[in-house]
């Protein structure tokens, strides 16, 4: 028996909603988790629907699809936090070779049966998937550190890559003009390939998490150009909000570290700074015990911690909640400053506090708390670096000059918790460190404030 159209077209108007919602509940950190439930939803029905698509004869090759497809993404949405970036474009690399795969096969299938529109939309549609499939499988090989980190250039480079895009776009214009060629096609495929590749060998692996938003951007846009040629409405609005919220997202996250979209892209950021580590280590700092530091602590009134990627990465969240909870015990108030890129993706800090679950109203946002710092007895950082690093707001010459950045430095006493005097992203020397107010902690983030904890509560 076959389901009535109109019921079909209900199922992917629900599913549109839930998407809309989705993305709008998962913009503040109490709707959050109805935000992933309504996405898994509308994407449940989206796929339901289509599986009843009258024109469906046979289910076998979607069924191998569907098991193959769970046996791979089910281990895959079980990684590390710290490992969410590369699996995202990952999903990215997946999606867009779909994308490309389905119009390649739309083009031999119709031949030449097509409008100009809809072919100039097919050729954006595997421009698109193809540059994204391999640029976001460059960018998850450099995440996980299978490919060099840093930046390869050399000289004209940008015109090189540019001007292998531009083949490619105007091989498709002129297959839209001269219909009918189709040994033009696999070219528009293939040139794009290589433009993956090329685009993301000068940008440094640090600079990923950005890329990777924008991969996502181009992912939508290929989804939504595909909903033109398949004529599925819900493609094109899925594929248009996924285009909108990735472009958005990167656009916040490069005013976040202050730098131009075009610097992100074209400026091989991350490339070894010559006065980096050098000077670092002439300069006298003082440092501290886990005893030094408890005492410091229980005799505070106000005490704001700002967590980094050195925190996600020793995992250190839990104990973290531990010293959040054996403070407020003792009557000290104990709240978060969020930077909004501090660690390795949008959000990073917030997910990791809510896990070890740190009540939402202690986390602050950088520009509500930033004003509170000169009246905060201690500023304990714990595994951040350049979000605190007052060279942004004074040293012209900094390549992070202009950051938004956590005034941590204006408190009464600053307390970092590091493992060395190593740089962090930016590669370059933090001056807080040598300040008087300045305290370094030096040691693993879960070891050390596990070992503070243990002093909190030895002291009772
Ligand atoms: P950061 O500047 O990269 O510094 C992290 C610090 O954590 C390092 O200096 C490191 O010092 C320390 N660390 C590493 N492992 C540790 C451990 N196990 N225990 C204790 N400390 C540890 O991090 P951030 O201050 O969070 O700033 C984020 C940076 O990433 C910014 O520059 C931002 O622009 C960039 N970024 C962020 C995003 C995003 O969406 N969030 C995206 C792209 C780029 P030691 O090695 O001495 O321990």
């Amino acid at each position: 028996m076959q389901v009535p159209q109109h019921i079909i077209e209900l199922t992917y108007l629900a599913a549109t909603a839930l998407f809309i919602l989705s993305l709008k509940w998962m913009s503040a950190p109490t709707t959050a988790r109805h935000g992933v439930w309504a996405g898994e939803l509308g994407m449940l029905l989206a796929i339901a629907g289509t599986l009843l698509n009258h024109g469906i004869v046979d289910y076998k090759w979607i069924a191998i699809a569907l098991v193959l497809g769970t046996i791979i993404g089910v281990p895959l949405g079980m990684v590390q936090m710290t490992a969410v970036p590369q699996r995202t474009a990952l999903s990215h690399a997946f999606g867009a070779l779909c994308v490309t795969l389905v119009g390649t096969s739309e083009f031999y299938l119709r031949g030449g049966e097509v409008s100009r529109f809809t072919l100039s939309v097919l050729c954006m549609e595997v421009i698109l998937g193809s540059l994204t499939f391999t640029g976001s499988l460059m960018a998850a090989g450099k995440l996980q550190e299978m490919l060099p980190q840093r930046p390869i250039t050399f000289k004209g480079q940008n015109i090189v890559n540019l001007g292998v895009l531009a083949v490619a776009i105007a091989l498709a214009a002129y297959i839209v003009i001269h219909p009918g060629q189709p040994h033009i096609f696999p070219f528009i495929v293939g040139i794009p390939l290589l433009f993956g590749v090329l685009m993301i060998i000068p940008i440094g692996g640090a600079d990923m998490p950005t890329v990777i938003s924008l991969l996502n951007s181009y992912a939508g846009l290929s989804a939504a150009a595909m909903g033109f040629v398949l004529g599925s409405k819900l493609l094109i609005v899925a594929g248009a909000l996924d285009g909108a919220s990735g472009l958005i997202l990167s656009v916040n996250m490069s005013k976040a570290m202050n730098r131009s979209f075009s610097n992100v892209l074209f400026g091989a950021f991350g490339q070894v700074q010559a006065s980096a580590a050098g000077g670092a280590e002439a300069k006298p700092v003082r440092s501290a015990t886990p005893e030094e530091a408890a005492a410091i602590l229980s005799a505070a009134n106000k005490v704001v911690v700002v967590p980094g990627y050195g925190m996600a990465v020793a995992q250190a969240q839990h104990k973290v909640r531990e010293l959040y909870d054996a403070l407020t015990k003792k009557g000290v108030e104990v709240r978060f400053a969020i930077h909004p890129v501090a660690g390795r993706m949008p959000g990073h800090m917030n997910v990791l506090l809510a896990e070890a679950d740190i009540p939402y109203d202690r986390l602050i946002e950088m520009e509500e708390i930033n004003g509170d710092f000169p009246q905060t007895d201690v500023a304990l950082v714990i595994g951040a670096n350049d979000v605190t690093n007052p060279a942004a707001r004074s040293d012209q010459s900094s390549p992070i000059f202009g950051m938004p950045i956590l005034d941590v430095d204006k408190a009464h006493t600053v307390m970092v918790i590091k493992r060395s005097m190593n740089p962090g992203f930016a590669g370059i020397d933090n001056p807080l460190y040598y300040l008087d107010n300045t305290l370094m902690l030096f040691g693993d983030a879960k070891q050390f404030v596990g070992a503070i904890v243990r002093e909190l509560s030895g002291g009772h």
